[in-house]
């Protein structure tokens, strides 16, 4: 028998000796948590694709947040849906739209939560795109500077009521200096910005569709969001969203695009969040379901494989879950 110097199993033998040179742990501090607030219901609505997800009338949008925050989260991503419709989103940004309503309350109850704001038209939208379309026959466009206009509105009415960042997810160009600009000419030099800075047309998106009831009505979103076949491109991207002033930068969705955030994070040093999303989740819960996988489990590893890959910042669902988990 060969005499082996290096044994990498020695430092396998115990749970306490893998404790000692493990080198990735997920703490409840690196997880946000997606609330949906809905000013069309009066009692929680569950979300037929994610189970497990609600969407929270206003009066109930505090005591979720409150709920979040004893468990030991620290932030949550707002997601509105609007009583109404129509071509302009204008509930996006209304003085008294559903998520700046929903900020204010969070605000006065749970003042040192940290409050980010999904900034996107097409909750609001009667055709359920992400910004201003003009249809010429057959084909239509998402017309990106008059898209930003309205994204800068959104962005500086989530800021008037107490969003402590705005996270824009429409992949419009120039977004976030214009934004950014905004936010300083109107005395908010202190709201961060979190860019969907590589954001991936994905099939994962369609349970989210049905939870912030925004399906497009017609056409699809590659236009705007990028295809899944670019690296490059992203790295593009999210050097842009750099340069115009984001303080965090997002790659969505998660498990598919590990090189991506694992570039993204070690070319540009940034903080770097990444959105395991609602297509992700319904697959793993179908999973446990039939008896596949242990939820638990699973999800810890995929977590800690994200953060592994270089995320500051995890978007999941399972964040409440989570919080509990990685206490051990
Ligand atoms: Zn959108």
């Amino acid at each position: 028998m060969r005499k082996l110097l290096q044994r990498p199993r020695r430092l396998r033998r115990s749970a306490a000796l893998r404790n000692l040179v493990r080198e990735t742990n997920v703490t409840a501090h690196d997880f946000v948590l997606p609330l949906f607030v809905s000013e069309k219901i009066n009692k929680q609505q569950p979300i037929a694709s994610m189970p497990g997800v609600f969407q929270f009338s206003l009066k109930e949008i505090v005591d979720e947040a409150r709920r979040a925050q004893d468990l030991g989260l620290q932030a949550i991503l707002l997601f509105g849906i609007p009583k109404k419709k129509d071509e302009q989103a204008s509930g996006a940004y209304v003085e008294d739209g559903v998520v700046q309503q929903a900020l204010r309350a969070i605000k006065q109850k749970c003042p040192e939560l940290v409050t980010i704001t999904d900034v996107c038209l097409c909750e609001y939208m009667s055709h359920g795109h992400c910004g201003v379309t003009r249809i010429d026959g057959d084909h239509f466009h998402v017309l990106n500077d008059e898209t930003v206009e309205l994204l800068v509105k959104t962005a500086l009415s989530h800021a008037a009521a107490g969003a402590d960042m705005v996270a824009p997810s429409d992949m419009m160009d120039g977004r976030i200096g214009a934004i950014r600009e905004a936010l300083d000419n109107n005395d908010l030099p202190e709201t961060g910005i979190m860019s969907y800075a590589a954001k991936f047309a994905s099939v994962f998106y369609g349970p989210f569709r049905e939870a912030a009831e925004s399906p497009p009505q017609f056409g699809d979103r590659r236009s705007y969001q990028m295809d899944c076949a670019n690296a490059e491109e992203a790295l593009r991207e999210v050097a842009l969203d750099i340069n115009e002033g984001a303080d965090i930068v997002m790659v969505k969705p998660a498990l598919p695009y590990l090189d991506i955030l694992w570039r993204v994070r070690e070319g540009f040093g940034k903080p770097t969040a990444v959105y395991h999303v609602s297509g992700e989740y319904a697959m793993i819960k179908a999973g446990v379901e039939k008896g596949f996988f242990d939820e638990r489990a699973t999800v810890l590893e995929i977590m800690t494989s994200l953060k592994r890959a270089g995320a500051d910042i995890i978007i999941t669902y399972w964040a409440r879950e989570l919080a509990e988990w990685a206490r051990g």
